[in-house]
C-alpha cells in the first residue's frame, strides 16, 4: 500500500516461468510459454489506468531465448514511455548470461533506473543462486551499464549465512562500479522447498548496513528486512536525482 499509495508498481513479464532454479525463490521453475507480442502495451495502458507515475518492470530468467528476453522488455520499456510520458521507468533485469549485445537492447529503450541484483555475497553465490549466475557476471552487468551512463541499482538479500565483512566486500566491489542505489533485505524461506535462514538480521543490524553502505559511496540505501528491490523505489530514484542519501 505503501508503493501504491505513491504511484508506484511492479509488473513481471515475460510469463511466471523462469528458467532457472535460484535456492532461495518461489517462483515456478521450467519450460516457458512464447513471449507475449501484446504484453507491452498491455503494461503501458494498466499503467495509465492506473495512473502511475514510477514504474518498475521486472521478469523471470528467459535463457530459453537468443537474447534472453532482452528485446520483450525493451518493448516494453518504450511502450510504456510512449503512452505515459513523464512516467519514470526501472527496469530489473536478468544477466543475459552476461551477453552484453542483449544488455544494449535494453539501454537503448532508455530506462531510467537499470537494476539487476547481486542477491548475495561471492562465497554463497553458487549456492544461492542459480549455476548459471555469477558475482562477477552480475557486477559486470552493472558496470557496464553505468559505464553507459545509467542510474545502477542492486540488492542484497541477508540471512543466507554470510558475514559481516563478506557483506562489506559485496558494498565495497560494487561502489568500485559506482552503484547508485542499493536494497539491504532480510530472506524469508517462502517454503521448506528453499534454503534455511541462518540468520535474522535486527533493525539495528540494517540500520548499520546503511550506514556503511552510505559513508562507503552509494548514493541512495534501503535497508529494512521486509524491502524488496522495488520497495521505495521512487524515492531510492529521487534521492540519487537530488543528490540526498
Ligand atoms: S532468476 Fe530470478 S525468478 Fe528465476 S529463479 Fe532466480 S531469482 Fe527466481
Amino acid at each position: 500500500m505503501e508503493c501504491w499509495n505513491s504511484g508506484t508498481a511492479t509488473f513481471m513479464v515475460l510469463g511466471d516461468v523462469c528458467t532457472r532454479g535460484c535456492r532461495f525463490c518461489y517462483v515456478l521453475k521450467g519450460i516457458p510459454e512464447p513471449p507475449d507480442p501484446d504484453e507491452p502495451y498491455r503494461v503501458a495502458y494498466a499503467v495509465r489506468d492506473l495512473g502511475l507515475d514510477y514504474v518498475t518492470i521486472t521478469s523471470v530468467d528467459r535463457d530459453d531465448l537468443p537474447d534472453g528476453g532482452a528485446t520483450h522488455i525493451a518493448e516494453t520499456i518504450k511502450a510504456v514511455k510512449n503512452v505515459n510520458p513523464g512516467v519514470f521507468v526501472e527496469v530489473l533485469i536478468p544477466d543475459f548470461q552476461g551477453d552484453i549485445d542483449a544488455l544494449k537492447i535494453v539501454l537503448n529503450a532508455k530506462p531510467d533506473v537499470l537494476a539487476h541484483n547481486i542477491e548475495t555475497v561471492e562465497r554463497l553465490t553458487p549456492i544461492v543462486r542459480d549455476r548459471r549466475a555469477g558475482y562477477w557476471q552480475s557486477i559486470k552487468i552493472l558496470r557496464v551499464a553505468k559505464e553507459y551512463g545509467f542510474i545502477t541499482k542492486s540488492s542484497i538479500l541477508l540471512g543466507f549465512g554470510e558475514t559481516f565483512e563478506e557483506v562489506e566486500k559485496t558494498i565495497r566491489d560494487l561502489v568500485d562500479i559506482e552503484l547508485d542505489i542499493l536494497v539491504f533485505s532480510q530472506y524469508l524461506r517462502p517454503s521448506r522447498k528453499q534454503l534455511p535462514v541462518k540468520k535474522y538480521y535486527t533493525l539495528e543490524e540494517f540500520r548499520r548496513l546503511k550506514e556503511l553502505a552510505s559513508k562507503l559511496g552509494i548514493k541512495s540505501v534501503v535497508a529494512h528486512p521486509l524491502a524488496r528491490t522495488s520497495y521505495k523505489a521512487k524515492q531510492a530514484f529521487e534521492n540519487v536525482i537530488k543528490g540526498r542519501p
